[in-house]
């Protein structure tokens, strides 16, 4: 029997190699291909001549007035040359390498010529010849393709797809909702999407198919929220020894920090399961807000965990929070992928029979021989760097305890609530008193000698300083020799005198410890590093922030870097060297140089973006979706939210027949683990 999941080696045509290169664009089965959405849309008109722009591609008809001429010049080439007579004028076409035209074309027969106009000369350059009887689309879906599948093949293969399968397609989202925002059947949005016969056809689809992906979105988290966030541990906390820690802190906590703390204990007191964001932008004192609830929880009787994407955070955190708790008598263990099999093995009997209190680590804390005796609460750092799965797996540890998740990422908090949805979310939205605004500055790569006086005049003072080259997808190998580089060509400078260390993604996690444990004791003064850094490192007696290429990182992960210095009490710096292509780049560079605020510069960000530029989406954590903008339509991502909170909050919503295609869509993309 024909289905939707059928592999796309159902096709005729499609082989394995041909399957494979369509994996490669993500399009494993017939649903995928379908919902394979064009990117643009090349709109093509036969217009009058005088009012098409040059460079414009159009669409011309008019009798051939010559008979078409074949030249050919050097190896392998050769050029069509035709006049095509229109109402009033003459235009000469030319097709390139197409020579097998000369035989359609008759002359006296009226032609459509698809080609790039070009106004000076008054002349066409040919692209297609449409047949005379060919009805053409006025709209050309134009899909983003790579260079194993083409144009025309993807839009061949979705063409049989749709014609075999179309009679399958069916509405998930609920007619009612349907109705009530008109949007369009699925079929329709299938069809327009990919065979458009005017703009409105796509604007429609379009429309749709945005809210389509929001209101499925929506319907899987709404899910998990309900399915996975019920009844929690209640933590019967007593506030008098909570106030009394708070009171003991060194410094006094900011009113943005009381607020989250008092949000975050009153869920874990709650008898519903806590599920809350804390956002908070670097330095803002995330650590200390989850300190206290971690001690709130453990002086309860529970056990905590708190997971965190690197070996280095991971070994950081496990310091610092020893240092804080084990004088009150808590006990604190850290547990990594590193971590040897004989104290592992004590670890793992102390935490089953809950000798220890706070266990810290990476995602070995979900490893399946990792028991809990009294897991109450879970504190994710950098939540985003974990799939949906892992974070499920960690819950699933303990019975309904309370989850934290932790970033310093801030996005806009309609955005936020929408974009999480089955999250609440806290805000730290100021940081701690005191702090010096890092001095940003940004250069030429021609001006970096300039700033080797102030690098100098800071090492001479006993400070540290980083330099960060970007890690460039696919071409690390590039990027290695650039990190490479540039450490030489500090090392050549500096050297002896101050010492220069490298860090890069290619070093084994010990490695990589040791080189931050040797810069964090100043056994050398300027480290070279790719973007492993990034999290959560903490070197307070780093003072400047050098960063090439500057450009080719998202402000989000520019913000990060930046926040890696201005942690002690020297006035920091950073430095970007940075050659914008453009000047987007340039307006980028100096929100860096002008803001210090994470939750602006994310904003700004956003507001920079072009569209359909996701990459600032990827670092900020933001959910990556094919058709919708979360920024550009967030209120379509917010009716969506609406919708799905309806009809998930309905008693037995799967077993409504009218939901039966959307609860079985859910059920089984839950369990797929489509949300990683
Ligand atoms: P982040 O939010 O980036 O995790 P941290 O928790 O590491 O920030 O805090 C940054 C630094 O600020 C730490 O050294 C911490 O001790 C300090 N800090 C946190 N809260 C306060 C406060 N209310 N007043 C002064 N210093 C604070
Ligand atoms: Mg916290």
């Amino acid at each position: 029997m024909k289905s939707l999941t059928d592999l796309v080696s159902v096709l005729p045509g499609v082989g394995p190699k041909k399957a494979q290169y369509l994996n490669q664009l993500g399009i494993y089965d017939i649903n995928n291909l379908l919902n394979y959405f064009p990117f643009r849309y090349e709109n093509l008109q036969i217009k009058p001549i005088n009012e098409i722009k040059d460079q414009e591609k159009v669409i011309l008809k008019g009798k051939v007035a010559l008979e078409p001429r074949l030249n050919f010049f050097g190896r392998k080439k050769n050029i069509l040359n035709l006049r095509l007579l229109l109402d009033n004028d003459v235009v000469p076409v030319s097709f390139f390498n197409q020579p097998w035209l000369k035989k359609r074309i008759q002359i006296g027969e009226e032609i459509l010529v698809y080609g790039k106009f070009n106004l000076v000369k008054k002349s066409l350059s040919g692209i297609k010849l449409l047949s005379r009887y060919e009805k053409f689309n006025s709209m050309q879906p134009i899909y983003s393709t790579n260079k194993n599948i083409s144009q025309k093949e993807i839009v061949k293969l979705i063409k049989l797809a749709f014609e075999e399968y179309k009679d399958l397609i069916h509405n998930l989202v609920p007619s009612k909702i349907i109705e009530k925002y008109k949007l369009l059947n699925l079929i329709d949005v299938i069809r327009w999407m990919h065979f458009p016969r005017t703009k409105q056809e796509t604007f429609l689809a379009l429309r749709t198919a945005k809210f389509n992906e929001f209101f499925l979105f929506q319907m899987k988290l709404q899910s998990i929220k309900k399915l996975d966030f019920n009844h929690g541990i209640q933590i019967d906390y007593d506030e008098h020894t909570v106030k009394k820690f708070i009171n003991h802190l060194p410094f006094q906590l900011t009113g943005s920090q009381t607020k989250v703390v008092k949000e975050i204990l009153f869920d874990m007191h709650d008898s519903k399961q806590m599920n809350r964001l804390l956002q908070g932008d670097v330095g803002s004192g995330k650590t200390i807000v989850a300190a206290t609830a971690i001690y709130a929880a453990i002086t309860s009787g529970y056990q905590v965990a708190l997971m965190v994407p690197t070996e280095v955070l991971a070994e950081q955190h496990a310091n610092k929070l020893a240092k804080l708790f084990e004088p009150l008598g808590i006990n604190v263990a850290l547990l990594t992928g590193n971590t040897k099999p004989k104290p592992k093995i004590s670890l793992l009997d102390g935490l089953v029979n809950g000798d220890i209190d706070l266990l810290i680590g990476t995602h070995a804390l979900i490893q399946e021989k990792v028991i809990y005796n009294n897991l109450g609460l879970i504190i994710i750092d950098e939540q985003h760097r974990f799939g949906v799965n892992q974070r499920k797996q960690l819950r699933n540890k303990g019975k309904s305890p309370n989850v934290l998740s932790m970033t310093a990422t801030p996005i806009p908090r309609t955005l936020a609530i929408t974009a999480y949805g089955e999250m609440d979310v806290s805000i730290i939205d100021e940081l701690p008193k005191g702090r010096m605004p890092i001095k940003t500055t940004w250069i030429r790569n021609n001006q970096f000698k300039s700033i080797l006086p102030f690098v100098y005049e800071r090492l001479q003072k006993h400070e540290q300083i980083y330099i960060v080259t970007p890690l460039i997808e696919d071409s690390d190998a590039v990027n290695m020799r650039n990190a490479e580089q540039i450490y030489q060509q500090f090392a050549d400078i500096f050297q002896p005198k101050y010492k220069v260390g490298i860090l890069h993604g290619k070093m084994k996690d010990a490695e990589k410890n040791l080189v931050m444990n040797s810069f964090k004791h100043n056994d050398f003064q300027i480290l070279v590093s790719t973007t492993v850094i990034e999290v959560g490192v903490d070197v307070s007696n780093a003072t400047v922030m050098i960063i090439f290429d500057a450009e080719h990182f998202g402000l989000a992960q520019l913000h990060q870097l930046r926040g890696r210095v201005g942690r002690g009490n020297n006035q920091s710096y950073c430095i970007l060297v940075a050659d914008p292509k453009n000047e987007l780049g340039a307006k980028r560079m100096n929100v860096m140089v002008d803001n210090n605020n994470g939750f602006i510069i994310s904003q700004k960000d956003l507001e920079l973006r072009g569209p359909g530029d996701v990459i600032g989406n990827k670092q900020s954590g933001i959910p990556q979706f094919k058709v919708g903008d979360p920024v550009s339509d967030v209120i379509m991502l917010n009716i969506a939210q609406q919708e799905a909170i309806q009809i998930v909050s309905t008693k037995n919503w799967e077993n409504i027949k009218e939901n039966k295609e959307l609860a079985s869509f859910i059920q089984t993309s839950l369990s797929e683990k489509i949300l990683d």
